[in-house]
């Protein structure tokens, strides 16, 4: 597809009209075993509603717009296994959003239920496409996409076919549109493809936007793919031969084949362990395919599973067994590693060819083989929606809380726990007795005083394991309070803490309320929404709310607002003298002494020559030759992050339109400071030897060295001031050579996330 694109900007009209044709008629072609009577003139008058609605349009890369809408339908069918329906709602995603034809329309040619669909899918687009203004308006747009799932997941899985070809067609958008689709692509679409079994989309949703967000790392793991390729595959066939030999001796059909991970799970684990390409060992897992009845399968499985490990030694804490108990989004595989040729460890994945489409095509998949034996994911799904329409409908309006919390309960690992009668429920790993007694009920969790693990008392926060058999006990004295919020993992537990400890606080600030109502009444001014939020900044807290609370308890002090003046009906803070904490003092002294008059000529924004003022962001430290962005904070002025920052994924997807180009300007004069860890063995001298290479060697300025040792090996952070990104290389280069240094580290700023 993407070379056509290309070809396509200098087509005449009549050949661009063939192309069309052709790609539409290569959707049919994938659609051929599921077209039913009366199927066919109706795909034919989506498509041509769809090309004359869009026929004056074009995509960014200068082919005609419906190309767009064909290449989605061909995704909904080939890659995400849908059917008829949702191809058709595919070809018309965009013309409610985009043309000039209404819902009605649709609903008038194809029924209620192609409205439906078409209606959700233009809603999410309306999310996608924002320009809302703060972050809450954001979080409730996420919600939106999340209740237009839990209504009709196929709306959503048209959304996925549709930021796949959007993300596979990225190249020709402007850099900061990437950077924005390409966030928000990892922060929400990929991680709902995951929940939904989509695998394989998910991995390459993942993977494009690595790419897009962070092109060098990504080129960088690609090469290091291609270089090995050779290695891997021989040592891949080497592993398998054994394995093949007997399984085609005991008469089974079945594929074999080594598969490389995914360059986003690659970087994961570079990232995550701190170890260079060349240490990462598994860069492919064994995948073994089997063709056998369904009554045989998982029989067949275990004897595979049994032939490898005739062969191979497995390693006992590895194997995993999701064919008994398949995971909540569906997939079932038989998974153990074992130790291979040349003493390395190697992951072998054994399934059906039924599991396999299952985890390709995920809930799609499902919907297929209902009839058959997936009656237990079926229902495992559908609680997972109910559970997820649940949560949404809470009257807890704190959505960007709701949206981390639902994005890890999306990622975890799954373990099994029993209730006193024997039914069984999928808690997420790391789950307590406190997050068992909410999954039950809220009110059970509300009241929860502690709980018998296999007869045996524990106390609310004791973690699970798999097989437990937990019984809740509870006492009517009970309620919840903040502490509890450490106490428990899952999202359905923290929203309903959240809310009753709002309700809780709702009912103690009535008494502020009134407190500070008086005193402004008595003060001359309304309580309006200006005034009020007047004197929630200046108290620094998130809302009136807080400032109540706050009165009623006692830890505001109304007397401050003596300090107010009045104009008219409005308050006006008094101006506070900043006040900082000594060592905040001592580092913006200094690095005003380093960064001096020049700030504003160290960054170009956009194509402009402005010059804007800005600070660069704590969390990564950015230093020139980094990639960056600007950010716009809502109190703080400009920001520039790294895009590799940990923050900076999330800042992207949640306020695209708040991020500026950015790009260095050159300029050696002025010293950055930056962190560098040190990892080595303990020697006399070790120090010393690090100093002199800073100071004395490379002429760096240190700020300040700490380092910490134990059994003989040490671990330290240096803070030194560099001039841009090829002078900290120079420096981390140098010092990794030294003897006894085993790693020297860029320090990331404190809060990396691990999702994997
Ligand atoms: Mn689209």
């Amino acid at each position: 597809m993407e070379h056509t694109i290309a070809q396509i900007y200098h087509k005449s009209e009549d050949e661009e009209k063939k192309l069309i044709l052709r790609e539409y008629r290569a959707l049919l072609r994938v659609l051929k075993d599921r077209i039913k009577k009366g199927d066919r003139s109706r795909i034919r008058r989506a498509f041509e509603i769809s090309a004359d609605a869009h026929k004056d349009m074009r995509r960014k890369s200068g082919e005609p717009y419906i190309l767009h809408p064909i290449a989605v339908a061909r995704i909904v069918v080939q890659e995400v296994g849908m059917g008829v329906t949702s191809a058709i709602c595919a070809l018309l995603h965009d013309v409610v959003e985009d043309t000039e034809i209404t819902l009605e329309d649709i609903e008038a040619e194809f029924g209620s239920n192609y409205a439906k669909i078409i209606d959700g899918l233009t809603k999410i687009s309306n999310v996608v496409d924002y320009n809302s203004e703060t972050t809450t308006q954001q979080a409730e747009n996420f919600r939106k996409i999340l209740l237009t799932l839990a209504e009709d997941p196929r709306v959503i899985l048209i959304k996925i076919a549709d930021r796949l070809h959007n993300m596979r067609t990225l190249e020709s958008m402007k850099r900061e549109k990437q950077l924005k689709i390409a966030s928000e692509t990892s922060y929400i679409y990929a991680p709902l493809a995951h929940r939904l079994g989509l695998y394989e989309i998910k991995s390459e949703l993942e993977d494009l936007s690595l790419k897009y967000t962070q092109p060098d790392v990504y080129e960088e793991i690609m090469q290091g793919l291609k270089e090995t390729k050779k290695d891997r595959n021989k040592y891949i066939n080497e592993f398998s031969k054994p394995i093949k030999q007997e399984l085609k001796e005991q008469g089974y059909s079945f594929e074999i084949y080594g598969r490389p991970k995914s360059v986003h799970s690659i970087w994961n684990k570079i990232r995550t362990k701190n170890v260079a390409f060349e240490e990462v060992y598994d860069l492919f897992a064994i995948r073994i395919i089997l063709d056998t009845p369904v009554e045989k399968e998982k029989e067949d499985c275990w004897k595979v599973y049994s032939i490898v490990t005739n062969f191979y030694n497995p390693s006992p804490d590895r194997l995993r067994d999701w064919i008994s108990v398949p995971k909540g989004n569906g997939y079932e595989a038989l998974h153990t590693t074992v130790m291979g040729p040349a003493g390395r460890w190697v992951e072998v994945q054994i399934r059906t060819k039924r599991m396999n489409e299952i985890a390709e095509k995920g809930v799609a998949a499902h919907w297929r083989y209902k009839e058959g034996a997936a009656d237990l994911q079926e229902t495992k799904l559908d609680s997972w929606l109910e559970h997820l329409r649940e949560v949404l409908s809470n009257p807890d309006t704190d959505t960007l809380d709701f949206l981390q919390d639902f994005k890890l309960d999306l990622f975890t690992e799954e373990i099994y726990i029993y209730t006193p009668k024997g039914d069984m429920r999928v808690m997420p790993k790391g789950a307590t007795a406190l997050d068992f007694a909410f999954d039950i009920h809220s009110e059970l969790g509300a009241r929860c005083i502690g709980a018998k693990v296999n007869y045996r008392l524990v106390p609310i926060s004791h973690e699970l394991k798999t097989g437990d058999q937990v019984e809740i006990i509870t006492s009517s004295k009970q309620k919840p309070s903040e502490d509890w919020l450490s106490l428990v993992i899952t999202g359905k537990a923290k929203s309903r803490i959240k809310y009753y400890l709002k309700e809780e606080k709702r009912k103690i600030s009535e008494d502020g309320k009134e407190i500070l109502y008086r005193k402004l009444k008595h003060m001359g001014v309304s309580p309006s929404q200006y005034n009020l939020n007047e004197i929630t900044t200046y108290f620094k807290k998130q809302s009136p709310l807080d400032v109540f609370y706050g009165i009623a308890v006692g830890s505001i002090d109304i007397k401050e607002l003596r300090g107010f003046t009045v104009h008219g009906d409005k308050l006006e803070q008094p101006v506070k003298e900043a006040k900082l904490d000594s060592r905040d003092l001592i580092s913006e002294k200094e690095e005003r002494k380093q960064q001096h008059a020049k700030d504003t000529e160290l960054i170009i924004f956009g194509e402009s020559s402005d010059k804007i003022l800005y600070k660069l962001a704590q969390c990564c430290q950015p230093i020139p030759g980094d990639d960056v962005f600007g950010f716009i904070t809502s109190g703080d002025g400009l920001k520039i992050h790294r895009t590799d920052c940990p923050n900076a994924q999330q800042l992207l997807a949640n306020h695209g339109h708040r991020v500026v180009k950015t790009k260095w300007a050159k300029n050696k004069e002025i010293s950055f400071l930056t962190g560098v860890r040190i990892i080595g063995l303990d020697d006399v001298g070790v120090i010393q030897m690090i100093t002199n290479v800073i100071s004395k060697e490379l002429n760096v300025n240190m700020r300040s060295i700490s380092i910490d040792s134990h059994d003989g090996v040490f671990d330290g952070t240096i803070m030194v001031y560099v001039n841009d990104r090829a002078h900290l290389d120079q420096l981390c280069a140098k010092l990794s050579v030294l003897k006894g240094i085993n790693k020297v580290i860029r320090l990331q700023g404190d809060n990396v996330e691990k999702d994997d």
